[in-house]
């Protein structure tokens, strides 16, 4: 088993989990019912998905 031959200083290590923030999920308007919906996934509302409906509706009614 690799075995590290220094201690990680706190330093290193803080240095290191400055990336790990977890970033806002991108969310953009449905052209189709302009509720919010992540790119390149089906709306959760309308079902739609590149300009047809791919999905049974889920909530609401329309
Ligand atoms: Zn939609």
């Amino acid at each position: 088993m690799a075995v590290p031959k220094k201690k990680t200083s706190k330093s290193r290590r803080d240095m290191r989990r400055a990336h790990h923030a977890i970033k806002p999920a991108n969310v953009t308007e449905c052209p189709n019912c302009g509720e919010p919906r992540r790119p390149h996934h089906v709306c959760g509302s309308c079902g739609y998905y590149d300009g047809r409906e791919v999905a049974a509706r889920k909530r609401k009614s329309a």
